[in-house]
């Protein structure tokens, strides 16, 4: 398998992007490897610049949630193209998204689009700051929310400590209100808001964990952070940014049955094109300008092209056994897989919810962030490698999520075990 025209893209594109990326993950660092450089893609196969095919299991880390070019997407994103791209003023498509959103997820009586996740989860932390007039924030060891400023924190010294900047270039003083926890570890969340009593605005989680591989939540932790909030009057915020319309229609927050007071969208809601979105109670999300005193804005927030591209997404999520489906294929292809770990002697733990499928190479479930560093990530890099090779596209890190989406034939799913059995044989 050919990859020159990759690497001549790579070495030009280091001349003038830092690291040749745009985004570091898409590095392949975490595999020890040069980028792919993607020419073009249809429906579950995705073709590199020296016109090798793959069957994409990254979709765009979460958005192609129907598949690459989707036919009715593009109708719909030409029209509104057709039409003129961005007039800075309100139209009928941003008002058709919110409501399809709002009737998909019931906690969410009024939202705010913007123009990526990142955005979202900075909107939503100042709303619930607004609210509350609180300034800290519990977050979770290994839950990503975007490259926001607080939130680049992760837990270096444990669950009890104040967060220590993650990145150059966040000072100090912008981490200390971020409090970090330990995911399914309610009592991580009590001691620290036992601790800064009356000064938490909002707990925000990943209610399905996706960015340090897929962690399962206990329904319990779930319940009793809902449980606490309300008793503190903290603001509990979910990220469904990857989770939401992924993992169900309705989101992380529908499968386990919680309502969260605010929800973070991204991803899926904008299926390719820059969109983000926060939302929740009506309360709290009429703080925002121009209803009230928290500011937040965009020039090209809820864009009219990537309206029309959501809609289009958003319709046929709809229909009857959409996520039954997906949910069916995610599993099969899991299952195949840990089998064939299984008969390697290689132990695998696979986790899945809805089109968002997980997988660890380690011999007990991981809970938490400290349990998924602990994994074996050489045989991650190795198994990755092999199915490169095997024409079979994965995301380069140990620590992130594989994708199905609903342009994944039986045959696909069959060609990925055949390709991950050979693989995992000689590994
Ligand atoms: C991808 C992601 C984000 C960030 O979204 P961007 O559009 O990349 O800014 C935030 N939260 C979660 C859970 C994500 O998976």
């Amino acid at each position: 398998m050919s990859r020159t025209k990759s690497v001549e893209l790579f070495e030009r594109s280091r001349l003038s992007i830092p690291g040749g990326v745009n985004s570091p993950v898409r590095a392949f660092k975490s595999v020890g490897m040069n980028p792919l450089f993607i020419q073009r893609a249809s429906g579950s196969k995705i073709h590199d610049a020296d016109g090798n095919e793959y069957i994409d299991y990254v979709g765009s880390w979460g958005p192609m949630i129907l598949g690459h070019a989707h036919p009715e997407v593009a109708g719909a994103v030409t029209e509104a193209i057709a039409q003129g791209t961005s007039f800075g003023a309100p139209t009928e498509r941003e008002v058709q998204l919110a409501e399809m959103v709002k009737a998909a997820v019931p906690s969410v009586d009024l939202l705010r689009f913007v123009n990526s996740g990142n955005e979202a989860s900075q909107g939503a932390l100042r709303v619930a700051r607004g609210f509350t007039g609180r300034d800290k924030i519990v977050k979770f060891e290994g839950c990503y929310h975007g490259s926001v400023d607080a939130l680049l924190v992760k837990a270096g010294s444990g669950a009890t400590t104040l967060g220590v900047p993650d990145s150059a270039g966040v000072p100090a003083s912008f981490v200390k209100t971020t409090l970090l926890a330990e995911f399914n570890n309610l009592q991580s969340v009590i001691d620290q808001i036992e601790e800064h009593s009356g000064e938490v605005a909002a707990v925000l989680l990943e209610a399905i964990p996706g960015n340090m591989g897929v962690v399962a939540p206990e329904l319990a932790f779930l319940q009793g952070l809902r449980s606490l909030c309300d008793r503190e009057g903290i603001v509990l915020i979910f990220d469904e940014v990857m989770t939401g319309f992924r993992v169900a229609l309705g989101g992380a927050q529908s499968l386990f049955e919680i309502t969260p007071d605010l929800s973070i969208f991204g991803k899926i809601i904008g299926a390719g094109f820059p969109v983000g979105a926060y939302g929740g109670r009506s309360d709290i999300m009429e703080q925002v300008a121009p209803l009230g005193p928290v500011y937040q804005a965009g020039t090209l927030s809820g864009n009219p092209v990537a309206m029309a591209a959501g809609i289009a997404t958003l319709g046929r999520l709809q229909e009857p056994d959409f996520y039954a489906v997906l949910a069916e294929r995610s599993r099969n292809l899991m299952e195949g897989l840990q089998s064939s770990a299984k008969e390697a002697g290689i132990p695998m733990q696979v986790t899945v919810f809805g089109g968002m499928m997980g997988m660890f190479f380690s011999d007990k479930p991981v809970r938490n962030y400290q349990e998924a560093l602990a994994t074996d990530s050489d045989v991650f890099v190795r198994f990755f490698r092999g199915m490169l090779d095997a024409g079979i596209y994965l995301a380069p890190s140990p620590f992130e999520a594989l994708f199905m989406s609903s342009a994944h034939s039986d045959d696909d799913v069959a060609k990925t075990q055949d390709a991950a059995r050979k693989v995992l044989t000689n590994l």
